[in-house]
């Protein structure tokens, strides 16, 4: 008998009525329109969170920036901060019981978001059903919310729209420095071609006020894949409509390969694409260990940009080859996908677009002259043109 109460004194912690409640993850629901998608709890911290690239479902439109990410419904516009429970809603703080986390690159938002943070944020818009684990955003609704009032601030003169309503276009020239990029039979050497026209596009392109535009480096010197992106990233400002462009010249061991294609950002996928991919992040092995760990929110980066700019970058890169097809002698070897380090990371639509076989001779004279080049320049900076005359016609159609 005393046995027996010992035993229940020892046991009875472990029975799971004792034990701290941890709710077993469940699934959302989450409708947009006619769409449903599925999303599954995690509750690996004790309770119930989802992650946020999940609320693109929900139509919103994910940035990352000075280590917070942005959610934007329609006008309305949601921070989230690392380890905080705080959201920032219209720049009015609303704490919920958790915090956001990062876990293996992924940011996780608590669950209580959906329920309780979120219909407050786009009131009308969004209708939740706590019980059903369903959240509607009604589309229409969400496009015609008005932007929420100004949290109440001391009336000084509001800062003028000004350069960061320009677009920002990022041109980089491949390579340079200690790395030539691929070189031709005649000796010509990629990275001087790619400078070449990259400065030619940015000289065309600065006539149009509307545009800012950058180069990754003006003169022949190396950096850092990772860094190309990091800066373009940099320059950006909230909001801003953008687009990456890396310029570069082709190579294959079979001379007689000739053409021009475009790539945008992707898991590698034919073997040809590999092979592209492998030569151009060869830079990597002239760049010194710089930058430090990549740290969560690098990956969480490169995971928004697959959801949201893969469509963007696919559209851009479609541009660009249409306009060299007018110009070049071909083959139009198409839009592909692939890996590139020099894309991963650049948080914008971001294309790298191969102008030609350096390792072919006949192409090789044609990217050394400089009419040629100004004419690949020309219609380079014709598809950035066309780019965002497309997708300001978009913006307009959706109405956000
Ligand atoms: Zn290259």
């Amino acid at each position: 008998m005393r046995l027996l109460a010992v035993l229940l004194l020892v046991l009875l912690p472990y029975h799971p009525r004792f034990l701290p409640a941890q709710p077993a993850p469940q699934t959302w629901r989450l409708v947009l329109g006619a769409e449903t998608s599925l999303v599954a709890e995690t509750t690996a911290r004790g309770y119930a969170a989802f992650p946020v690239s999940a609320l693109i479902s929900l139509g919103a439109q994910l940035g990352y920036g000075g280590g917070e990410v942005t959610a934007r419904f329609g006008a309305r516009e949601i921070r989230f901060r690392l380890d905080s429970p705080e959201v920032l809603a219209d720049g009015r703080a609303l704490t919920m019981a958790n915090a956001v986390y990062a876990a293996d690159g992924v940011v996780y938002v608590p669950a209580e978001f959906l329920s309780a943070i979120l219909p407050q944020a786009a009131p009308g818009a969004v209708l939740v059903d706590a019980g059903a684990r369903t959240v509607r955003v009604d589309a229409a609704a969400l496009a015609t919310l008005p932007a929420a009032p100004a949290p109440v601030a001391p009336s000084v003169a509001l800062p003028q729209p000004g350069p960061q309503q320009r677009r920002l276009v990022v041109i980089d020239a491949g390579h340079g420095g200690v790395d030539p990029g691929a070189v031709g039979p005649n000796g010509t050497r990629e990275k001087d071609i790619n400078l070449q026209v990259a400065r030619r596009v940015v000289e065309i392109l600065r006539q149009d006020p509307t545009l800012d535009v950058r180069l990754t480096r003006n003169r022949d010197t190396l950096i850092a894949l990772r860094d190309r992106a990091r800066f373009a990233n940099s320059w950006r400002g909230e909001g801003q409509p953008a687009l990456f462009m890396s310029i570069h010249c082709n190579a294959h061991p079979l001379r007689s390969e000739t053409g021009y294609e475009t790539f945008f950002l992707s898991d590698a996928r034919t073997a040809d694409a590999r092979r592209v991919q492998q030569m151009e992040d060869a830079a990597e092995q002239f760049e010194e260990q710089s930058g430090g760990p990549r740290g969560p929110l690098d990956f969480i980066m490169s995971d928004l940009r697959q959801n949201q700019y893969l469509r963007e970058s696919s559209d851009l890169a479609a541009l660009v080859q249409d306009r060299l097809r007018q110009v070049h002698s071909g083959p139009n070897r198409g839009v592909k996908q692939a890996g590139f380090a020099v894309l991963v990371g650049a948080f914008m639509p971001a294309v790298l677009v191969e102008l030609g076989f350096i390792s072919n001779r006949t192409e090789e004279q044609m990217l050394r002259d400089p009419n040629q080049q100004d004419t690949f320049a020309r219609q380079l900076a014709t598809s950035v043109q066309d780019f965002f005359r497309a997708t300001a016609g978009r913006t307009a159609q959706t109405g956000n």
